[in-house]
């Protein structure tokens, strides 16, 4: 097994843009590392940079001890997993399990008890003589898997290996994976651009964004203090509510109504400042006529007329659209074009407990526990508290 040491990695196709922007990563021996961002933000491309498939433009990559960026792919040890799984069609599970040990010519009997004990791990047992057009998705993506583990790599790839499954598969898989890897206790980099899989699998989440690594932490970090509004847009689901807000002293005037900040150090972040902006996770707003007095006084409740409503058995999203001052409409615009998408909304989501009998079309009061807000900068996205 081995670290993965990035540094300073670019990568430059042709004169543009750079697709990998001076990153540097320390991926821990035995660590499972994920790499999330939206699509084009370079998250494969750095991936096919370890694994050798890409030239590296400047920086360093090391594996282990060693420097690779001049060493052939197959002699960097790295076993990889694709998204399109990329079986033998002619060849039986066996078969395709057995793939790389034949490669390395490795004995008879030593190839049937890996496989064996490969397809034991991943109860693919049963299946060992089928052909892979006669497997399930699931399946198939666990020969996929029983490709890449048989043989002793130093660490595994995964570039989405589950974007092709259905929902429901894609959950069982991620466990199986999570297991998977703790077990087997190998270094792990595995790709996706979905915020569930980042934020359930990982040890720690590295996030992209246009070639550049805005934060890495653990999932927890990053939802609990994102460095930015993109890192605290992208991790969370719904994602993070941005407020436009006007500052007066320790009280944020919001399209949603006034409320006070009493944590000192978020208050010290409004300092000297006219206009911020607000992040308030869907899941810090409860419905105010569900909350005990006490606890309503370590929040603020303000005024909200909610139009539609989402129950899904387990919470109720609520949506609460608002109207933000016209100058700072405009910053929101801007601030949204800059981080490419409609993370900054003239709404609110609120997930509130499914008891809640908030129903569309009505007045409610909705409480927020303002010791979790995030106060960004508006012109630079910068988490300031
Ligand atoms: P996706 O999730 O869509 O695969 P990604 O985050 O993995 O996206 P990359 O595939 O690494 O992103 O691409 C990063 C950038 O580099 C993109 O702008 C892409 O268009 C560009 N790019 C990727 N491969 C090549 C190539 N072979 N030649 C030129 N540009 C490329």
């Amino acid at each position: 097994m081995a670290a993965i040491t990035m540094k300073k990695i670019v990568k430059r196709y042709g004169d543009g843009f750079p697709a990998v922007n001076e990153v540097s990563l320390d991926v821990r021996d035995g660590e499972f590392m994920i790499l999330v961002g939206p699509s084009g933000c370079g998250k494969s491309t750095l991936l096919r940079m370890i694994v050798g498939l890409e030239d590296i433009t400047s920086g360093e990559m090391v594996i282990g001890d060693r420097v690779v960026n001049r060493v052939a792919p197959r002699e960097r040890n790295l076993s990889m997993v694709f998204q399109n799984y990329a079986l033998y069609p002619h060849l039986t599970v066996f078969e395709n399990i057995a793939f790389p040990l034949r490669l390395a010519k490795t004995p008879d009997a030593e190839v049937k008890r890996r496989v064996n004990e490969t397809a034991e791990l991943l109860e693919l047992t049963e299946h060992l003589e089928r052909k892979p057009a006669n497997l399930s998705g699931g399946q198939r993506q666990r020969v996929a898997m029983g490709r890449a583990i048989v043989r002793q790599a130093d660490a595994f790839l995964f570039d989405e290996p589950l974007s092709n499954l259905d929902a429901k598969l894609r959950g069982q898989m991620r466990t199986e994976i999570s297991r998977l890897q703790r077990r087997l206790g190998v270094t792990t980099v595995y790709v996706t651009h979905d915020q569930t899989e980042a934020m359930t699998l990982g040890d720690r989440v590295a996030v992209l964004r246009k070639g550049v690594l805005q934060q890495v932490g653990s999932p927890r970090e990053l939802y609990e203090q994102p460095v930015n509004l993109f890192v605290a847009g992208f991790i969370g689901s719904p994602s993070m509510n941005f407020l436009p807000a006007s500052v007066d002293g320790t009280t944020l005037e919001t399209p949603l109504g006034r409320f006070e900040v009493r944590d000192e150090r978020k208050a010290a972040a409004l300092e000297g400042r006219e206009v911020v902006l607000v992040g308030i996770r869907p899941e810090h707003f409860e419905d105010a006529s569900l909350v005990s007095e006490e606890k309503k006084a370590h929040g603020s409740v303000v005024a909200a007329h909610v139009d539609v409503t989402e129950w899904l058995g387990n919470e109720l999203y609520a949506y609460v659209p608002y109207e933000a001052p016209d100058d700072l409409a405009a910053q929101l615009r801007e601030l949204s074009r800059e981080l490419d998408g409609d993370q900054l909304r003239t709404q609110a989501v609120v997930a509130l407990d499914a008891s809640s009998p908030i129903t569309p079309g009505r007045d409610a009061e909705l409480w927020i526990d303002t010791s979790r807000i995030h106060i960004f900068d508006p012109s630079t996205g910068d988490n300031l508290t």
